[in-house]
């Protein structure tokens, strides 16, 4: 049982998933088989890639993603500072330099196109953009920027599965795509990730680093493909099995009408927001694009502490949570020579003043009312007139 009476994240979990799963263990194949070459597939359909891989989780995509792109000691990689910490640590995975970029603007949580070029040394050798919350990065401009500068282009998409700008999606714009099936994602398989890329040689290299750098699968060995195998680089075991791809082809089918419903939601939050609680401001809003709608972030008023506040919002059984505590301030990451020089003053404010709310497609308009007028309730009560 939840101690909140509204949590942050729920997962449209039902028959169909324990149905999938109960098929898969009675076949008695778990790793490597039908069900993940299908959900595969399905995936690479979904987003339009014509790749798409499998992996443990979002963080394992990243770092072969940057081994794929062959970065390493002396390769310096942009990225936001305002994300979660596995975009920079797989930066780190492979001995290359993070170097953090400023956000856009307080609508625009998503990494500013100009402060990338300004942070462009003859090192750079790629960008990893993250879709924040579900919102589309300014990818043309990016692509642009990477063009010029002759950069690789790799996109955290763990929060935006289905999102799409100028109707293509997320995790196709750049050369590889990384997704998250975390539990608390929009498509969840507990732990999982997708990775994703238009380049046949860059899929390759994908796809020998994820199982051990072998040349021949367990699954080749038992359709009778092949008896032998060599090994042609370090590679890695870092494979989904069977019953989660089963429970992310279940969740794939679903993934749209619910991205749809939160979508709706947010639509809702935004407007009883703007009318009970005009001081606090909600982000993106006028973003281009088709979000996936993974949070529901919302800024607090200068000067309102945000402990006391989530507090006041726990006292009504709400729950909130923060994205992101801005990954340059983490103690694993001072001293990494990170900066040109100055901080990242609009990552900072918004990191201090930012406040996520409950967001899930079972989320009801009546609950959406209860979190609105406890965020106003909550506000009065800390800072009392
Ligand atoms: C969840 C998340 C990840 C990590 O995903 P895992 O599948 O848990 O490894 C990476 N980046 C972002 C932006 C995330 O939200």
């Amino acid at each position: 049982m939840s101690i909140w009476r509204i949590p942050l994240a729920d997962i449209d979990l039902g028959e169909e998933e324990k149905a999938a799963v109960t098929a898969v263990l009675e076949r008695r194949w778990l790793t490597m088989g039908e069900e993940t070459q299908q959900f595969e597939q399905e995936f690479a359909d979904f987003v339009g890639a014509t790749y798409a891989y499998a992996v443990s989780n979002c963080t394992v995509a990243l770092h072969l993603a940057c081994l794929a792109l062959d970065l390493g000691p002396g390769d310096e990689v942009l990225v936001p500072s305002l994300t979660f910490v596995a975009t920079a640590a797989a930066v780190r995975y492979v001995g290359a330099t993070p170097r953090f970029v400023e956000i856009t603007s307080e609508d625009d949580l998503t990494i500013s196109p100009q402060a990338l070029v300004d942070r462009i040394t003859p090192r750079t050798r790629a960008i990893i953009v993250m879709h924040y919350g579900g919102y589309m990065c300014d990818m043309p401009s990016i692509l642009e920027i990477a063009r010029k500068n002759n950069l690789f282009v790799i996109e955290d998409a763990a929060h935006a599965p289905g999102a799409s700008l100028n109707g293509q999606k997320a995790g196709v714009w750049g050369d590889v795509g990384c997704f998250s099936f975390f539990s608390n994602k929009n498509l969840s398989t507990g732990e999982g990730g997708m990775i994703t890329t238009h380049r046949q040689d860059i899929a390759e290299k994908i796809r020998i680093l994820r199982s051990h750098g072998m040349t021949a699968l367990t699954w080749d060995r038992h359709q009778g493909h092949a008896w032998s195998y060599d090994v042609v680089t370090l590679g890695y075991n870092y494979r989904l099995d069977e019953l989660r791809s089963t429970i992310g082809r279940v969740q794939l089918r679903k993934l749209e009408a619910n991205n749809r419903r939160r979508e709706a939601l947010v639509d809702y939050y935004r407007q009883r927001l703007r009318k009970e609680v005009p001081e606090v401001s909600i982000p993106f809003s006028e973003h281009p694009g088709r979000s996936a709608y993974h949070l529901m972030p919302a800024l607090l008023p200068l000067g309102v502490s945000r402990v006391e506040f989530m507090e006041a919002m726990k006292r009504r059984g709400i729950q909130t949570s923060v994205h992101y505590p801005p990954v340059h301030k983490f103690s694993a990451y001072q001293g990494i020579a990170l900066f040109h020089g100055g901080g990242l003053p609009l990552t900072e404010s918004v990191a201090q003043r930012e406040v996520t709310l409950p967001l899930y497609p079972m989320l009801t308009e009546t609950q959406v009312d209860e979190v609105v007028l406890a965020v106003r309730e909550a506000l009065l009560e800390i800072q009392p007139v």
